[in-house]
């Protein structure tokens, strides 16, 4: 390679002298011939001191050996090599030097010199060091972390993740981050929309998730933003942004389950309560009902004894009968209205608008020891989406618990009788225009046609005076159906057992939400 013409030898040497990176010449064999002023600041050396020793007098020796080997192999190839060596200055202290060393060829095509030039990259080494411990020390916490942590780019790739997070992936069997922000997404509408758009935290969100085959997972979600300068050399003067969602989820599903056992067991005694309670008002007023026959007899016996009184004069012994009668009369009717006073009251309960799926889930839930015992299969088909209904919690529970029940019996009854014969409940759930239909059928011998409606009445029972059943159980299952303004029916026409059919109105815009 020529000098160019109009660039004179000297500004060469000048140029080399000012340069602000170590530069240094020798021999073939590595014999320092020249060094400029920058490598005696970076070595402590004076430019005397050196000339004349060879580069390894800057070695220290903990450079492994087949570096240096590695150097010089491509030296001989007449290659420029560079890399990073330890070497050590004057003062004995060390330093990192990238080293870029370059044959120098005379007219022959032979090495003559080499040119070596480095720079001291101690410190840029220290914070890449320190940068990479922080990496990996931020790494292994967010992997000890007990929650599935996750980090997306702006087109939801994750781009980072950690153990329990990859865990998740097993379990849940696909990408368990999209999944999670779908239903958040569902869950929050707008909310999610606008708190992604203007990059807002979302802080423990309960998220469930229903994985095909396994039990219902709970996870409570968090979401905040992480902002990252692009590192292209493009952004250097024009710094680019990108966005990160930073998504926490931990597994509550133990917590809800525990909670969600409580629940039910709470509801259950609470049922238990209630159902006791009507006992208790079906007994007296079946024992008031009983009273009434009598007593009405009496009563029309007295009016009877009074008018004849009125034709003929009696005698004192009638008076006397008359006055005996009227007393017994008095105090049937004093022990009778003492019986209506010990009629406890219906507990009230807040209208609130209900999912009738979760409601039904919580009588499936109570009553599987029962459908355990009986042998009975359930069949469960809930509408994937469903409007709610206005009701009392409650009670309604205690609606469909009774017709499960009643399912449940009517089975057991067939079984004494058909040994093989299935025993199916399947329950439905529709959503239709104005209502919300819930069909629930048995396998049990069924209701006759001729008793569609009278099983309805009040101590109707198809189960004979030896039983234990007064009979209020579908009457009582009307009157609360009715007070939820829907309907109840038999169906006439279903012949593989009884078909049960709940109409509730669903909850309309006026009504609380
Ligand atoms: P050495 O015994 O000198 O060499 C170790 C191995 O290197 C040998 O086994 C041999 O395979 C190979 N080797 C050494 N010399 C030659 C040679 N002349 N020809 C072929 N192979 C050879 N070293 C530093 O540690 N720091 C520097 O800043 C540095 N700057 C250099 C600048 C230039 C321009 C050149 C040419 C070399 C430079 N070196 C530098 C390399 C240095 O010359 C030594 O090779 C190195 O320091 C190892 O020295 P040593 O005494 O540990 O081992």
């Amino acid at each position: 390679m020529s000098t160019p013409p109009d660039l004179p030898h000297p500004i060469f040497r000048l140029a080399v002298e000012q340069s602000a990176l170590a530069i240094s010449i020798t021999d073939a064999k590595a014999n320092i011939l020249y060094a400029n002023p920058a490598f005696e600041r970076v070595t402590g050396y004076s430019q005397a001191e050196v000339v004349g020793n060879n580069e390894s007098l800057l070695s220290y020796k903990v450079t492994p050996k087949l570096v240096y080997e590695t150097l010089w192999a491509q030296l001989k190839r007449q290659r420029a090599w560079n890399g990073l060596l330890v070497n050590r200055r004057r003062d004995g202290s060390r330093y990192l030097a990238d080293l870029t060393i370059t044959p120098v060829l005379d007219g022959d095509g032979h090495t003559s010199h080499y040119l070596g030039m480095h720079r001291d990259v101690t410190e840029v080494h220290r914070l890449e060091r320190q940068v990479q411990n922080q990496k990996a020390m931020i790494e292994s916490v967010v992997d000890a972390a007990q929650v599935a942590i996750c980090l997306l780019d702006e087109r939801d790739h994750v781009v980072l993740d950690n153990q329990e997070y990859k865990k998740l992936i097993g379990e849940i069997g696909r990408e368990p981050a999209s999944t999670l922000l779908t239903r958040l997404r569902d869950q929050m509408g707008a909310e999610f929309d606008t708190a992604r758009s203007r990059r807002l935290g979302i802080r423990n969100r309960e998220v469930k998730i229903e994985p095909p085959g396994q039990p219902a997972r709970w996870f409570a979600c968090a979401i905040s933003w992480f902002e990252e300068q692009d590192a292209s050399a493009d952004a250097f003067y024009e710094p680019v942004r990108r966005h990160y969602l930073l998504l926490t989820a931990q597994d509550i599903s133990e917590i809800k389950r525990q909670q969600e056992a409580i629940r039910i067991n709470s509801l259950s005694a609470l049922l238990a309560e209630q159902e006791r309670i009507q006992s208790l008002r079906e007994t007296l007023a079946g024992a008031i009902y009983q009273l009434e026959g009598p007593l009405n007899t009496l009563t029309a016996a007295v009016r009877l004894l009074e008018r004849r009184r009125e034709g003929n004069s009696g005698g004192n012994g009638e008076e006397a009968t008359d006055a005996a009668m009227e007393e017994a009369l008095r105090d049937s009717r004093a022990a009778l209205d003492s019986l209506r006073a010990c009629i406890p009251n219906q507990a009230t309960e807040a209208i609130q608008p209900l999912n009738l799926n979760e409601v039904l889930r919580d009588v499936l839930k109570m009553g599987t020891p029962a459908l355990l015992a009986a042998g009975v299969v359930v069949e469960w088909h809930p509408a994937p989406q469903l409007p709610t209904v206005p009701g009392g919690a409650t009670q309604l529970a205690a609606l469909f618990r009774q017709l499960l029940a009643n399912a449940i019996e009517a089975m057991n009854e067939r079984r004494s009788a058909d040994h093989a014969h299935e025993r199916v409940v399947r329950l439905t759930t529709l959503p239709r225009p104005d209502h919300v239909e819930v069909i629930l059928e048995d396998s049990g011998p069924g209701i006759p046609a001729e008793w569609r409606y009278k099983v309805f009445e009040p101590f109707f029972t198809t189960k004979g005076a030896d039983r234990q059943h007064l009979g209020m159980g579908l009457s009582m299952a009307q009157d609360t159906v009715a007070r939820h303004g829907g309907l109840i029916d038999i169906d006439p026409d279903f012949r593989a057992g009884c078909r049960v059919r709940v109409q509730l109105p669903v909850t309309t815009s006026g009504e609380p939400t």
